[in-house]
């Protein structure tokens, strides 16, 4: 038999949460982030499942390939451009687009000659990770619009730090220094796209919308925010991570469970055996009283996790047995909170399921 844990990706769900984005942006185009396997989700899968989005953006090349290999023939940007001279072959011949943030790409822009390829030039709005410095922007611009290898127009983007916290005011600046060091742009006689949001800046920042936005974490039914549950935007999870008990054991009240007997039954009490472990990408670091979900039943982690198994509290759910299931989290148990019990971001958690998980896609 078959091991039974498994990721149920909700492909219902992510285009909802696309359409979501939509309403929250009604005069952008969706770039929709489908970076590190789609957040963990599978890439080409979620992609194919994304037909409304307007473009796709991966961070490097081996994520672009198999998306085109499969049959995706809308935009895909690579958010971090290409590393080498050599790359550029892959991106003419995958029809790739790129974004350009650093003088040693322009450099290799300016020495190359062939078909043109679609840019994106990076601005350092205050992340102060990728990008030209603002005040060079326009000197960057003039110098793309330069290369014989750069098509036309380029377009022109920036990435926020901050956005996922709505009292921090560092977003309002950031979107400042943008707009003021593409005020060139009013002077060009092409139609040149900008971008700015991530999926926090789409929900939380009207102001960065622009023409293009790029929703990442929100798509997969995820809150965006530090601390705000995802319910009130009705984003809906797109993954469900299950299991299921693989044995049920009575112990005396004292009896310590698992690896380090971290934790000691307080009574006696039935302790369920659930086959998920940090090698699946259940991490290890969610403390004893995690919730998860037993038959649909609130029931909370106890003692250390272990590679293949988790132990749980099934005082609340005394009639389980072997083969029932076990939610870790996803529909009726938001990541977000086992992530912050976790000491973690859902972004990790998602991206972190090991290929050891079978996944199962529905689309109702
Ligand atoms: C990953 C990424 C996004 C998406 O961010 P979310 O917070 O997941 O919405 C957008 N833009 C860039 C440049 C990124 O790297």
């Amino acid at each position: 038999m078959s091991r039974a844990t498994r990721a149920v990706i909700d492909l219902a769900a992510l285009r909802h949460n696309l359409q979501i984005s939509r309403q929250a942006a009604p005069n952008s185009k969706q770039m929709a982030i489908i970076k590190a396997h789609a957040y963990g989700h599978g890439m080409v899968r979620i992609a194919q499942a994304l037909d409304e989005a307007d473009a796709f953006g991966v961070a490097i090349i081996e994520e672009a390939i198999p998306l085109r290999e499969a049959g995706i023939s809308k935009p895909i940007l690579l958010l971090e451009g290409f590393n080498s001279k050599q790359d550029l072959n892959l991106i003419r011949g995958y029809k790739l687009d790129c974004v350009i943030h650093h003088e040693s790409q322009l450099k290799i822009l300016e020495s190359i000659e062939g078909d043109p390829i679609k840019v994106w030039l990076k601005i350092d709005s205050g992340m102060h990770r990728l990008g030209f410095s603002p005040d060079i922007a326009n000197e960057v611009y003039q110098r793309l619009l330069k290369c014989p290898s750069v098509s036309q127009p380029i377009s022109l983007m920036t990435h926020l730090s901050n956005a996922d916290d709505l009292a921090d005011d560092f977003t309002e600046q950031q979107i400042r220094t943008f707009n003021e060091a593409i005020g060139f742009k009013n002077s060009s006689n092409e139609e040149i796209d900008c971008s700015i949001a991530n999926s926090a800046g789409i929900m939380g920042w009207p102001s960065s919308h622009a023409d293009w936005v790029r929703p990442g974490i929100m798509l997969y039914g995820v809150s965006p925010f530090i601390s705000q549950a995802t319910k009130q935007y009705d984003l809906k999870p797109v993954m469900t991570l299950k299991s299921e008990l693989i044995a049920v054991n009575q112990y005396k009240k004292g009896d310590r469970i698992g690896y380090g007997g971290t934790w000691a039954c307080p009574e006696d009490m039935p302790v369920g055996v659930v086959a998920i472990g940090y090698g699946d990408g259940y991490p290890r670091h969610a403390p004893s009283g995690t919730p998860v979900l037993v038959k649909d039943r609130p029931c909370q982690l106890v003692g250390r996790v272990s590679m293949d198994m988790l132990t749980i509290d099934l005082r609340h759910c005394s009639d389980a047995k072997p083969g029932d299931e076990v939610i870790l989290w996803g529909k009726g148990l938001p990541i977000e909170k086992i992530a912050d019990l976790s000491g973690t971001i859902a972004y990790e958690l998602l991206c972190g399921v090991t290929n050891r998980v079978a996944f199962e896609y529905q689309d109702k």
